[in-house]
């Protein structure tokens, strides 16, 4: 069996294999897109394996923030839709992660587009882990056209080279120096943000179903908003670092590292814990501002549903004086 136990869907191969292991409570772990595919998964998972099916209703983001032993009632397994392994994290219970791939995808004509569209000619390519299988198809459709298209191997928390991962861009960064820009493969604005906050050269997005590019994304805005919410901060006396209980979002040591650089630089800085972060539960607790040790997206995607500033650590170390404002420096989570 593959150590990491994944599958590009869900298939044949997946059920023997949980009919084998013999599992007699399986917890099914879905993400909101996929949220409609939830029931009949569960019967048919239920049909080929004896196994009682639970299914944990807290949002899921990750493979980092599988549910907790009592969220899925005790199973003795996990079903992830949707996501890859995050290689570096202790499972507490074996975990299929069924990826959802797809193939599809004219890679012809999206050689094409972004030929026309003048893409540079040296281009590093990430993907999301569903378009990951059209990355070596691409690269061979844009070499006919005089296009080198690179993909890179990233750190310890990657499952794949070339994958794009909300708190981990190393798959480009390994790369920027050699690339005149990064064409990113998959839907939506999410990753391309990561990837302009992580690397210093153009980004372009490519949706491989609907064969539409966007880019080149207005990087310096990114930053410039970022620069503002870390200097509406620099007065902040007291100081909330936050900590994830999610077993791949917990930095304990980077929390108390911050404490302490907060202390040294004449702040307040309290620990706190939380799994879902909720605003709601920030209020009324007289803290200046917070950084989050945990999914620096929390910081940069949601930082409007929150009444206090809200950092990512690099920010946080660059509110205080502990180091320049710039060069930006997006939280890796490694
Ligand atoms: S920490 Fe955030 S970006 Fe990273 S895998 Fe988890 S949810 Fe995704």
């Amino acid at each position: 069996m593959d150590p990491h136990r994944t599958y590009a869907n869900v298939d044949a191969r997946l059920l023997e294999d949980l009919r084998k292991a013999g599992h007699r409570r399986i917890a099914l772990q879905v993400p909101a897109g996929l949220l409609p595919m939830a029931p009949s998964l569960a019967l048919q998972i239920a049909e080929a394996t004896g196994a009682t099916i639970v299914t944990p209703t807290r949002a899921c983001f990750g493979g980092c923030d599988p549910p907790s032993p009592e969220e899925t009632l005790g199973a003795e397994a996990i079903v992830t839709l949707g996501h890859a392994p995050i290689l570096n994290m202790t499972e507490p219970v074996p975990e299929y992660y069924v990826e959802m791939r797809t193939e599809t995808g004219d890679v012809e004509r999206l050689a094409e587009i972004v030929v026309a569209r003048g893409l540079p000619r040296k281009l590093g390519l990430v993907a999301s882990v569903q378009h990951l299988d059209l990355l070596s198809p691409l690269i061979a459709a844009l070499a006919k056209k005089g296009v080198t298209g690179l993909v890179g191997v990233g750190g310890k928390r990657l499952a794949y080279p070339g994958q794009a991962l909300g708190c981990n861009y190393t798959t480009a960064t390994t790369l920027e120096k050699d690339v005149e820009g990064f064409l990113f493969l998959g839907t939506g604005r999410f990753h391309p943000i990561g990837l302009s906050l992580s690397v210093a050269v153009p980004i372009w997005s490519l949706d491989p179903l609907q064969a539409s590019l966007e880019g080149p994304y207005d990087r310096q805005k990114m930053i410039n908003q970022r620069l503002l919410l870390i200097e509406s901060a620099m007065d902040a006396k007291r100081w909330g670092v936050l900590v994830s209980t999610f077993p791949g979002q917990m930095r304990r040591a980077l929390a108390q590292r911050l404490v302490d650089k907060a202390f040294e630089h004449g702040k307040e800085a309290f620990l706190l814990t939380f799994d879902r972060l909720d605003g709601r539960d920030l209020v009324g607790r007289k803290m200046d501002a917070y950084v989050i040790t945990a999914c620096p997206r929390i910081a940069i995607d949601d930082a409007s549903l929150y009444d206090r500033p809200m950092l990512t650590a690099p920010e946080f170390l660059s509110a205080i004086g502990d180091r320049p404002l710039t060069p930006y420096l997006f939280d890796t989570y490694v």
